[in-house]
Parts: structure tokens; C-alpha cells; sequence
């Protein structure tokens, strides 16, 4: 099982970056979680202050850039991608080499799309293949934006969970699979640590293969 975590940081100049508010804890429960139930994991973490679990190989990565490299070389080894990161979805046009100077008038700064990485993967998909990918939304349009990802990204199941989710120890999450159903952990309704979630998520998953 291959499974992203963490945000990304996207350079804007030798010292600068943009990034998100993603803290990487619910993807390295997931590692955990799928490492005890006897899966080979690879975990691809990002820049987030958390240890990587014991017994779990781990990559790091900074930017999107990094992990788009890291995915290319490792999603054709893996059987599930779980693809929990919370990558950028724009980036600096042009990274400055050097740290830019304090002046003191407006700087703007021209951002461009980031490539969608768990698209371009489920695109290169074999039989046999699925992906799991993530959706982060308000909670009034978390299932319809959902839905629509898991459909736009040809992903295999999507995780709907809303905006509280980010930096929380607890998660209130939907899974939608692309064969229409929905399924929810039990008591899911009140939130359940990230590890609990983490646990019966690799449980869906190996009762799904
Ligand atoms: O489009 P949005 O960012 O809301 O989609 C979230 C899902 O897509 C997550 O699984 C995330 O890891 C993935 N994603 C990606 N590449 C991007 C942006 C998001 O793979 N550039």
C-alpha cells in the first residue's frame, strides 16, 4: 500500500515557501493501521513535524514537484494508493533562486496550476490497481464536491470529510465508491480519532480487494 501524507511547500524564492495547514497525522495513522494488518507500506510524508512510524518505509518530500517524482517512480509497485496529502493546488509560476529583498511596495506573485497527481495516476492505473484519494470540503458541499472528485480523478473511493478535519485529532468521514455506494464507519456520525478511522479504512480496503 502506497499512502501520501502531509502538506506540501511550494517555493517562493531560497527561503520562502506557500503551503497548508495539513498536520500529515491522519495519513501516518493510516501507515500504522495498514503496517499491523500486515500490508508492505510505503509512506511518502511531506514537510509535517510527525516521526515517521517505525517499521514503515519512508520518503520525504517538500514540494508537489517532489512528489509528482516519487509517485511516478512508485505507484506502478503499489496495489492501493491512499492519497491523503494535502498537495497544493497552485504554485509559484517562477521560484526565485535567491531570497527576494524587502521593499516597500506591492509584490505580487503569479501562481500557476499544479498538475493533479492522483489524476495522472489513475490515468497510468492497471487492472487490479485502486486509488484511494481525499476530499476536504465545506460541510454543506462536501458530498456533492465529493462525488464529483471521485468522477473527475477516475479514483477508485473518495474520503469526504469537511474543513474541521485539518489539524483535529478527530474525523468525521464519508467514503463514496465509484460503484455508487456509500459507506460510513460505525459511529462515524459523532467523529472518531484518526487512528479508529485509520484502522477501519485499511479494513474497507483489504475487504474490498
Ligand atoms: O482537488 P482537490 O485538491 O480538492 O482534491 C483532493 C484530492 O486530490 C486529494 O486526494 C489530493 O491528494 C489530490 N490532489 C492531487 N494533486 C493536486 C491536488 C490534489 O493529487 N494537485
Amino acid at each position: 500500500m502506497l499512502i501520501t501524507a502531509g502538506p506540501t511547500h511550494e517555493p517562493i524564492d531560497a527561503v520562502r515557501y506557500i503551503g497548508n495547514r495539513s498536520s500529515g497525522r491522519l495519513g501516518v495513522c493510516l501507515a500504522e493501521a495498514a503496517r499491523d494488518a500486515g500490508w508492505q507500506v510505503t509512506l511518502l510524508l511531506g514537510p509535517a513535524a510527525l516521526t515517521p512510524p517505525k517499521g514503515v518505509r519512508t520518503l520525504r518530500f517538500q514540494s508537489a514537484a517532489d512528489l509528482a517524482a516519487l509517485l511516478k517512480e512508485r505507484f506502478p509497485r503499489c496495489d492501493v494508493l491512499v492519497m491523503a496529502a494535502a498537495v497544493a493546488d497552485y504554485r509559484p509560476a517562477r521560484a526565485r533562486r535567491r531570497k527576494l529583498a524587502r521593499r516597500g511596495r506591492k509584490l505580487l506573485l503569479e501562481l500557476e496550476p499544479t498538475p493533479d497527481l492522483v489524476a495522472t495516476c489513475a490515468v497510468r492505473k492497471r487492472p487490479g490497481q485502486r486509488i484511494i484519494g481525499f476530499a476536504l470540503e465545506e460541510e454543506a458541499k462536501l458530498a456533492a464536491r465529493a462525488r464529483a472528485k471521485l468522477r473527475r480523478k477516475g479514483l477508485d473511493a473518495i474520503v469526504a470529510n469537511p474543513l474541521e478535519t485539518m489539524g483535529a485529532d478527530r474525523i468525521r468521514a464519508v467514503v463514496y465508491a465509484a460503484d455508487g455506494r456509500t459507506v460510513r464507519p460505525a459511529g462515524g456520525q459523532r467523529g472518531l480519532t484518526k487512528a479508529a478511522f485509520a484502522r477501519w479504512l485499511v479494513r474497507w480496503c483489504g475487504a474490498a480487494t
